[in-house]
């Protein structure tokens, strides 16, 4: 029963894997993919994928490593939470997705991979954590007479153009470079500084506001944060610094960023022109949801008229939201292996047909126009670079296509009231961030992309995007 022969019960002939139509090598684009027993092969440059179960991993170099061996309760709590009943064929079967992993050699996507785990024990299904990062270390001695370094990694999100004399927010990114942790308590925690120049140089006067961290951010770790801007009383162009300062202790300003911004003139409109704002009663997640795979099912219509609609989904894990719909043929994208595995076979429990892959969503192993559509459900706001990735999955997306973006967080997290949940993630590592309406439109322009539909129910957007 164990290996890899379990996994020709339903669905799909062809033995295991599954060939998926479309498939290509990530390194060389060949489309001549064989079955290589427990892996695929690239017939042209040799390159090989491990294939765990039936879900082709097909990241470059991700080779397959040794998982831990569950115990009998954690086993039992999986199958509990995914209702699956306590069969010991099924104990069996879940037990040998625990210890099949792969290695992807990225950090961010390692602990992105893990998410399903994560998720089952936080939601009060009672699964044991165990080398766990959700708990902040205390600092062991005062280091300030380390020098913490940083870099900003992504400072698209500051708005070219602002109000002069106002303050406002725009998401910061910036990596921990040093040796060092970024402190959020005191004693000489890191803040956020900006800092306005004239374009000789010259420092122009504006409120000196400071930005606290949600968390310490230990060395080589990447944070999202939005960060208080405060414009200064006179216009021109300026320059804006980009900075940290260690309270008590140092400004940080050996690896501050200067861009350019014109200060003066109106505010930009909150809402970007044609999108549309309800503002009923608060929904759950699961509600809004459900309203997500609604206006999808709705959105795809047109394209399903007289044949099978191809669709990609990114980030669907165990339960992908586009499953089930009629007509579609469905490709399930993540980097969840556990949650991959467990989803196909609750997929072909259910006597449904689609395809789990574990792939990189900016080195997608498909063709350009292969898919009619593609959708993410909650996932966009998860990657370090949103527009990069909405830019590269909408070359998979034939011409007269949609890129689907649903159920993604509006509005800052504002510095000192973060969510529990919120934190909670971040500490794990998960890159959580969120965006304005604003800072959504501008990331889809840099994709070449632009709203066809865009609604924000509250706090959740659901936008059709189609090329510029
Ligand atoms: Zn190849």
């Amino acid at each position: 029963m164990v290996g890899s022969g379990w996994g020709c019960a339903a669905g799909r002939p062809g033995g295991t894997p599954p060939m998926m139509a479309g498939l290509e090598c990530p390194r060389c684009r060949s489309a001549d993919l064989r079955d290589g027993g427990g892996l695929l092969e690239c017939g042209d440059c040799g390159s090989s994928y491990p294939v765990l179960g039936r879900v082709p991993v097909l990241f470059r170099d991700a080779v397959p490593a040794a998982g831990d061996d569950p115990d009998n309760a954690t086993v039992h709590q999986v199958l509990e939470a995914l209702g699956l009943g306590s069969a010991p064929a099924d104990a069996l079967r879940v037990r040998q997705m625990f210890r099949r992993r792969a290695s992807f050699g990225d950090e961010q996507v390692q602990v992105e991979s893990a998410q399903l785990l994560d998720r089952l024990r936080g939601s009060g299904h009672g699964i044991d954590g165990s080398g766990h990062r959700a708990e902040e270390a205390q600092p062991a001695a005062d280091d300030a007479d380390a020098l913490p370094r940083y870099r900003w990694t992504l400072l698209d999100h500051v708005p070219r153009r602002l109000p002069a004399g106002t303050e406002t927010m725009a998401n910061l990114r910036f990596r921990n470079t040093g040796a060092v942790a970024f402190r959020h308590r005191p004693p000489h925690e890191a803040r956020v500084h900006v800092s306005w120049f004239d374009e000789a140089g010259k420092p122009v006067d504006a409120p000196d506001v400071r930005t606290p961290l949600p968390i310490d951010v230990p060395p080589g770790r990447e944070l999202t944060v939005p960060a208080f801007i405060a414009t200064p009383r006179v216009s021109g162009r300026m320059l804006l610094q980009v900075s940290f300062v260690q309270e008590g202790v140092r400004f940080m300003h050996d690896d501050a960023r200067r861009i350019s911004v014109r200060v003066g003139g109106a505010a930009g409109p909150a809402l970007p022109d044609g999108w549309v704002r309800h503002s009923e009663p608060h929904r759950t997640y699961e509600e809004d949801h459900r309203i997500g795979q609604d206006v999808f099912r709705r959105w795809l219509q047109p394209l399903a008229k007289a044949k099978l609609v191809r669709v990609l989904e990114v980030g669907g894990n165990v339960h992908p939201m586009a499953a089930g719909l009629a007509n579609v043929d469905l490709y399930n994208l993540d980097v969840d292996l556990l949650g991959l595995q467990l989803g196909d076979l609750l997929h072909r429990r259910d006597g449904r047909d689609a395809a789990f892959l574990c792939a990189d969503a900016e080195d997608l192993p498909f063709p350009p126009g292969f898919f009619d559509a593609a959708v993410m459900f909650a996932t966009l706001h998860h990657f370090p670079d949103p527009a990069r990735v909405l830019a590269h999955v909408a070359t998979r997306v034939r011409p007269g296509g949609f890129v689907g973006v649903l159920c993604e967080p509006v509005g800052h997290v504002h510095p000192g009231a973060v969510a529990p949940d919120f934190l909670s993630e971040l500490r794990k590592g998960v890159n959580e961030q969120s965006f304005t309406a604003s800072e959504y439109e501008a990331m889809f322009r840099r994709a070449r992309l632009r709203a066809e539909e865009a609604t924000i129910d509250v706090n959740s957007l659901k936008a059709r995007l189609v090329p510029l």
